[in-house]
């Protein structure tokens, strides 16, 4: 605060600009094939140990430019991208300059995607959830004592940031990234995967595979723990995919008849089981937003 007036120093400060499939923030059930014009800044209001962009995360020194709100979304109409994503480090702690995109990007018909701890409340929350089409919230654990002695935050507003999101009508899909060890328990999964399915059990839900980083050394998620807390999700959730495993099946099919709605490749997908929102072969309604 200088002479009355709030400083923001890292206002519009991008440190990474990349055009990503969608597929990778990772959303499967929005605009599945399409591209995200994908900013990072610099910053986070959490300190996980394992953070995979920690660089740009837990510094604030990394390199960065300035990019105006008008040029990103120049920038995502000039790539061909339908939505602008706030990703890579925290977008919630730069909401002055990502909510002057959202605009932007609502009034040019560009969706606004959050990548997110989730960690926001108050009149920040519901003024960035007013103007988010899609986000992929992180929910790190079910154990609140290790998201506050661990990663320095704090379980039950990301809960409720989770439930803000689906009360204002944001397409949701939600992600733990799974260390052994640490978060990988029955009761972690079955807590985080009963919370979800008492929102909807039609939320995606994502597991993905820790890799050694920053300052854990433990040894990778193997395929056998990915598949097992996938297991135990399934039992309370319609579509539960896996992440950072280049052998096991995400596929989306239908919970009814099992007809493959979506196939997928690594980033690669095509969907070959939808008719006018539903499964093409039994009829249920499928959760997906299509272009
Ligand atoms: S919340 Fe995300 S960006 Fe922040 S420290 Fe944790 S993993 Fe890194």
């Amino acid at each position: 605060m200088a002479a009355g007036r709030m400083i923001l120093p890292w206002f519009g400060m991008v440190s990474s600009i990349a055009v990503d499939p969608i597929e990778k923030k990772p959303l499967f059930h929005y605009l599945p094939g399409s591209t995200a014009l994908s900013l990072g800044f610099l910053g986070c209001n959490l300190r996980c140990p394992f953070c995979q962009n920690h660089r740009i995360s837990q510094s604030t020194d990394a390199p960065a430019e300035y990019l105006p709100p008008d040029r990103a979304i120049d920038l995502a109409i000039s790539e061909g991208s339908p939505s602008l994503a706030y990703t890579y480090s925290e977008p919630l702690i730069h909401a002055e300059y990502i909510l002057a995109c959202m605009e932007r990007a609502r009034k040019a018909g560009i969706g606004n995607i959050l990548v997110t701890n989730g960690h926001a409340k108050g009149q920040a929350r519901s003024d960035l959830l007013g103007l988010c089409d899609a986000a992929n919230v992180d929910l790190k654990a079910w154990d609140p004592v290790f998201y506050r002695g661990e990663l320095g935050g704090d379980r039950e507003i990301v809960l409720d940031f989770i439930r803000a999101a689906v009360a204002a009508g944001v397409h949701v899909e939600i992600t733990t990234l799974v260390i052994p060890g640490r978060n990988d328990e029955a009761t972690d999964i079955e807590g985080i995967a009963g919370f979800i399915s008492a929102l909807d059990p039609g939320i995606p839900y994502h597991l993905s595979a820790y890799r050694p980083m920053y300052k854990y050394d433990l040894p990778p998620t193997p395929d056998e723990t990915l598949e097992r807390c996938a297991s135990i999700a399934r039992k309370w959730l319609h579509y539960v995919y896996v992440g950072n495993s280049l052998s096991l099946d995400n596929d989306t099919k239908c919970p009814d008849c099992g007809n493959v709605i979506v196939r997928r490749k690594g980033y690669r997908t095509a969907v070959t089981g939808l008719s006018g929102g539903r499964c093409a072969a039994c009829a249920r309604p499928i959760p997906i937003v299509i272009g």
